[in-house]
């Protein structure tokens, strides 16, 4: 079993991971989703990534797990920023071919990979989050949202302006 943690490349070999019966968990950057950038209004944390590669018990490879990446979005309630964890399960099943993904059973999601060829592990990740995204996010009853202005606002200390997350926390202590 190859040691993921041992090669901090992000390329990956799926089916040599699921072959091998293999874990994957690790922290990606989201500074390198251009693809997801351009769908939040930020996003520069890590994603958790916990996924196994194996085969299922009728020997369909399969790669299966959770994505979680913290994500800043528009509030579709109030239109102000939020917060959004984005989780991806994902239950996706690997194949080489067309006829391949056509005989996959219903439960998995086809991931086609035509070549052995290494794949990006970040790209990989980009699609499950995209896929994952909350289409109108909302804030919850009672939590507070930021308003641009106050979340750009030039005199915040850089500290803070560089992470959104603990703006956010510390908005909310104060209701
Ligand atoms: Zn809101």
């Amino acid at each position: 079993m190859r040691a993921m943690s041992d090669q901090p490349s992000t390329y990956i070999e799926p089916f040599t991971l699921a072959n091998n019966d293999s874990m994957v968990e690790r922290q990606i950057a989201l500074s390198g989703m251009q693809r997801l950038a351009e769908l939040v209004i930020e996003a520069t944390g890590d994603a958790t990534v916990s996924l196994h590669f194996g085969a299922d018990q009728q020997r369909f490879r399969v790669m299966q797990g959770t994505i979680a990446a913290p994500v800043i979005m528009r509030c579709e309630r109030c239109l102000k920023l939020m917060s959004v964890e984005v989780v991806a399960n994902v239950n996706v099943g690997l194949v080489k071919n067309h006829e391949q993904a056509e005989n996959l059973p219903g439960q998995y999601e086809p991931l086609l990979l035509e070549s052995d060829e290494p794949v990006s592990l970040t790209e990989l990740v980009e699609d499950e989050l995209i896929l994952s995204l909350p289409i109108a996010p909302r804030h919850e009853i009672g939590a507070v949202c930021v308003s641009l202005d106050d979340y750009t606002a030039e005199d915040e200390p850089q500290e803070e302006r560089e992470n959104p997350f603990a703006a956010l926390a510390a908005l909310k202590k104060k209701h």
